[in-house]
């Protein structure tokens, strides 16, 4: 697996307060349905875990979504905007809503749930 995506994954459990790091393993849970996820300590995924853009990554530059996007300091990779999911989750999200763009109530309403979920689970990265 791509080293910056292994670091972004790893990124995502570190701030994501409800993972936990046990014997070299991080566990926490699925974004949207709770299924429980695992990655090594290096960041790489056991199972299929995968990393989410909780603000799609399309939606960065838009002005319809400048609400969302500045919360997240109008960067995709900021961690805040990053998560783990499951799989399934992350491509069903994909075809359901970011097709979708800002311009979409329902598609908004969906982000910004999810973000506010992400927000929730913050924690502070490790200082370097
Ligand atoms: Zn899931």
């Amino acid at each position: 697996m791509r080293t910056v995506l292994r670091r972004r994954l790893l990124l995502a459990a570190q701030t994501d307060a409800q993972a936990q790091l046990k014997d070299g393993i991080w566990t926490t849970r699925c974004l949207h349905c709770r299924r429980v996820l695992q990655l090594r300590a290096d960041g790489e995924p056991l199972g299929l875990v995968t990393l989410e853009h909780v603000v799609p990554q399309s939606w960065f530059g838009l002005m319809p979504a400048q609400l969302l996007t500045s919360r997240v300091g109008d960067d995709a990779d900021d961690p805040r905007n990053l998560a783990l999911a499951c799989a399934a989750c992350n491509h069903g999200k994909g075809r359901r809503h970011d097709a979708h763009g800002p311009l979409d109530t329902r598609a908004v309403e969906v982000v910004t749930a999810l973000l506010a979920t992400r927000l929730s689970r913050w924690r502070a990265p490790p200082s370097p």
